[in-house]
């Protein structure tokens, strides 16, 4: 533990043989500014070839990722990346495709993206859709930009001055329409659980913009009054933004168009199945109705007769909001998957991730307290509220290291105390989400007969959990050290 790669080797060790130098050698200072020249050795590791390789697969060892086992992060969707992905993308067409070589030289990759694009609509039920954002917290801040186009074309921005959001929404919702200039006004959930339809009532007139709706919401639940939602922001001339983190819910099955959406963001990277976490890269397009197609982002790709042509002629786009077209490797990915899956295949996505959320919540609310205790969509909530005196979520997730699961999403959403949120996905098969029940049963049981053995967790146990013992977390994140 603690080992950088400027802790090993020696001086004058090497890992490589350079052929003999066959060009004139010539004096460092004959070609650098001597002031540009480094007074000073950089230091750099000298290591042999195995030391390195060693070191690194020591390295990826100390590592836990969806290839490993069950990775249940409520909200994120960690589910398998199949390789053929991967394959995808890194054919030299599209892996080397440089983003000025052309629409000429480029038909492979424009059809690609287009051809994306008309099935992200026609899995969303939406008219039209940019792929440029780069995340779905990017997805929302394109939408609430096209919000303000919609309102400043129509001469009403001075009064169209709030958003409304659910108390249950995911952070990046009201920074998103914060960073936009709108004000927020916060929506409690009622005792279901869902969208408390009188506070909406309440606060529906002409200063509305509009709503940012996340269905499942982000307890797992499906807000069942959405038709009616949708009706009462229309009625008052307000926009809905549908934050669409949770469709691995409703994929194949259910179509924000069809409830009434005006604007909707895809995480290609949770549904869609191209690797995330450690902050990227990821995909968030947003597709729109009809009537808002002219503030999407520019350059919109088009298709004509025989080809595909990138459209910069938009007067009343937002503008641009990624560098050339977006992340697309990412699109690649996600492109690869939908075809592979088809119409039958994303459907049994959902239905699984249904069942696999359910049949969890069963069990493991048997043990753990459910606020919500009812049928879920693709993740539930659990809390151990009022479980013990001592312990709090934290120590159960820590303990769930030693038993080699990565624990789950805590403390998210706000509005549930100490709470647990699964969401294991629909590529997990039953023996590992009896894997993982059995271990959280078993820390609950640990609770009452050894509440220590939980406040220590995790007790690093090299290869089969942890590699370091319980960190300070705001420190480890303040102060990271990185190298020796
Ligand atoms: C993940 C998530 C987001 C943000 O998406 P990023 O791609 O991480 O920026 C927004 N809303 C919900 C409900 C999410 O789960």
């Amino acid at each position: 533990m603690g080992t950088t790669i400027f802790d090993i080797g020696a001086e004058g060790r090497t890992g490589l043989r350079l052929p003999p130098c066959d060009i004139p050698e010539r004096n460092l200072t004959e070609l650098v500014p001597a002031e540009l020249i480094r007074k000073e050795d950089p230091k750099l590791p000298q290591v042999s070839q195995i030391e390195v390789v060693r070191h690194y697969t020591r390295l990826s060892r100390m590592n836990y990722g969806v290839d490993n086992g069950i990775y249940p992060l409520g909200s994120c969707t960690m589910k398998y990346n199949p390789r053929i992905n991967e394959d995808m993308a890194r054919l030299a067409g599209f892996a080397y495709a440089h983003p000025l070589q052309g629409e000429e030289l480029s038909q492979g990759a424009l059809r690609l993206m287009y051809e994306l694009g008309e099935y992200l609509c026609a899995i969303g039920g939406m008219d039209a859709i940019t792929l440029q954002p780069a995340a779905g917290a990017h997805g929302e801040l394109t939408g609430m930009l096209i919000i303000k186009k919609h309102f400043e074309r129509a001469k009403e921005l001075h009064k169209r001055t709030k958003i409304l959001l659910p108390d249950s929404a995911h952070g990046t919702n009201p920074a998103s329409a914060a960073m936009c200039g709108f004000e927020i006004v916060p929506i409690p959930s009622d005792s279901r659980g869902l969208v408390d339809l009188q506070s909406l009532k309440a606060h529906l007139d002409e200063s509305v913009a509009g709503i940012m709706l996340t269905n499942p919401n982000t307890l797992g639940l499906f807000e069942t009054d959405i038709l009616e939602i949708t009706k009462l922001i229309h009625d008052v001339g307000g926009l809905v933004y549908y934050d669409g983190a949770n469709l691995n819910a409703i994929v194949g099955r259910a179509r924000p168009g069809d409830m009434g959406v005006d604007i909707v963001h895809y995480n290609l990277h949770k549904t869609f199945s191209t690797p995330h976490g450690g902050g990227g890269p990821g995909a968030g397009p947003v597709a729109v109705i009809k009537k808002l197609e002219p503030y999407l982002p520019v350059p919109r790709i088009i298709k004509r007769k025989n080809s595909y042509a990138l459209d910069y002629d938009r007067p009343h786009s937002i503008g641009k909001i990624h560098s050339f077209y977006g992340n697309f490797g990412v699109l690649v990915r996600a492109y690869t998957y939908i075809r592979m899956m088809g119409d039958e295949g994303l459907k049994a996505v959902s239905t699984n991730a249904v069942l696999n959320a359910n049949y969890l919540r069963a069990r493991l609310s048997r043990v753990y307290k459910a606020p919500y205790d009812r049928l879920c969509m693709h993740e539930f909530v659990l809390t151990t509220k009022g479980m013990s005196e001592e312990i709090r979520t934290l120590d159960v997730a820590k303990r769930l290291i030693d038993y080699g699961v990565h624990p789950s999403s805590i403390y998210f959403p706000l509005i549930v105390p100490e709470v647990m949120m699964i969401e294991p996905t629909e590529t997990v098969s039953k023996e590992e989400l009896d894997r993982f029940a059995d271990a959280l049963i078993k820390v609950a049981q640990e609770m009452k007969e050894n509440p220590q053995i939980l406040k220590e967790a995790p007790h690093a146990v090299p290869i089969y959990g942890a590699s370091v013992r319980r960190l300070d977390e705001v420190r480890a994140a303040k102060e990271p050290i990185l190298r020796g």
